[in-house]
């Protein structure tokens, strides 16, 4: 689904940011947080982390993607917040669930039932006072086998990666290298090759789900905005056992790997400190 509604330089969809055309290049407008706006979004962050542990708690052969939504809609209107995702240019649903080869905007479904050995991806969004969360995770079903498992957690690496980047005084592609570098390093540890989706990447967030600038998982450092205190954002690697391709299914949404190859994708909003990175999506 492409939608880009009063945004030239990227498409806007469900749990992740497309780029389309001018990336960096041209002018971005970053929203800046004070202090106790950051603990505003601690706040928000505080219940997607929560949702996706309820979720992975959850998560398991015989249970639906749909039953999975259901939870996290409950969980975060319990907490007094609204799931972002939900009626975000239309999404039907509260999270993101992919499956396997589908890389990220799953749609949940209960007629999508999870088996062992499937490789789950849940990506969760919360606004609460006005403020917005963004997470995912990838979850192993039963016994996923050991290649999706070294999988996954080359992926939450390469996240780890690029939130160690996510300074003041560096610039947006320090993260982005750091997350490219760390999935290299990863796949070389293990013997491997893994592609590193890059047209889909991470975001600014803060008073909407998807702000400026966009996050490119792979580049050189030392380019893009300066990092600076008040700065948030949405860091999401995704990476899959194969080639680096996706295309969009006729739902409008569900993103896949050209390959068929199994994907895994992780994901945290972070806030730029004084203090180094603070990562908000942790209860
Ligand atoms: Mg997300
Ligand atoms: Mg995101």
């Amino acid at each position: 689904m492409r939608c880009g509604r009063g945004h030239d330089e990227y498409v806007v969809i469900g749990g992740g940011v497309r780029a389309v055309a001018r990336r960096l290049r041209g002018r971005t407008n970053i929203e800046l947080k004070s202090p106790g706006e950051i603990e505003a979004m601690r706040a928000a962050g505080a219940v997607v982390a929560r949702t996706l542990r309820l979720l992975q708690n959850h998560a398991r052969a015989g249970v639906s993607t749909g039953e999975l939504d259901e939870l996290a809609e409950q969980s975060i209107r319990d907490a007094g917040a609204v799931p972002s995702f939900k009626g975000y240019h239309g999404f039907p649903a509260s999270i993101c669930s992919s499956v396997n080869e589908q890389v990220v905007h799953g749609i949940p479904s209960r007629t999508q039932v999870l088996a062992d050995g499937d490789l789950l991806s849940l990506d969760c969004g919360a606004i609460l006072a006005g403020w917005h969360g963004d997470a995912a995770v990838t979850v192993h079903i039963g016994t996923v086998a050991e290649v999706e498992r070294r999988l996954s957690e080359a992926c939450r690496a390469a996240l780890e990666a690029g939130i160690a980047a996510a300074r003041p005084g560096g610039r947006l592609t320090d993260i982005s290298h750091a997350v490219q570098a760390a999935a290299l390093a990863a796949a070389a540890a293990h013997g491997t090759s893994y592609g590193i989706v890059a047209d889909y990447g991470g975001h600014g967030i803060g008073t909407a789900m998807h702000m400026d600038p966009f996050l490119p998982n792979v580049g050189r450092p030392g380019r893009g905005p300066r990092l600076v205190p008040g700065m948030a954002l949405a860091i999401e690697p995704m990476l899959t056992a194969g080639g680096d391709k996706t295309e969009e299914l006729d739902d409008g949404w569900t993103v896949v790997t050209v390959d068929g190859s199994r994907a895994a994708h992780w994901e945290h909003s972070v806030a730029v400190t004084d203090d180094g990175p603070l990562v908000l999506t942790v209860e």
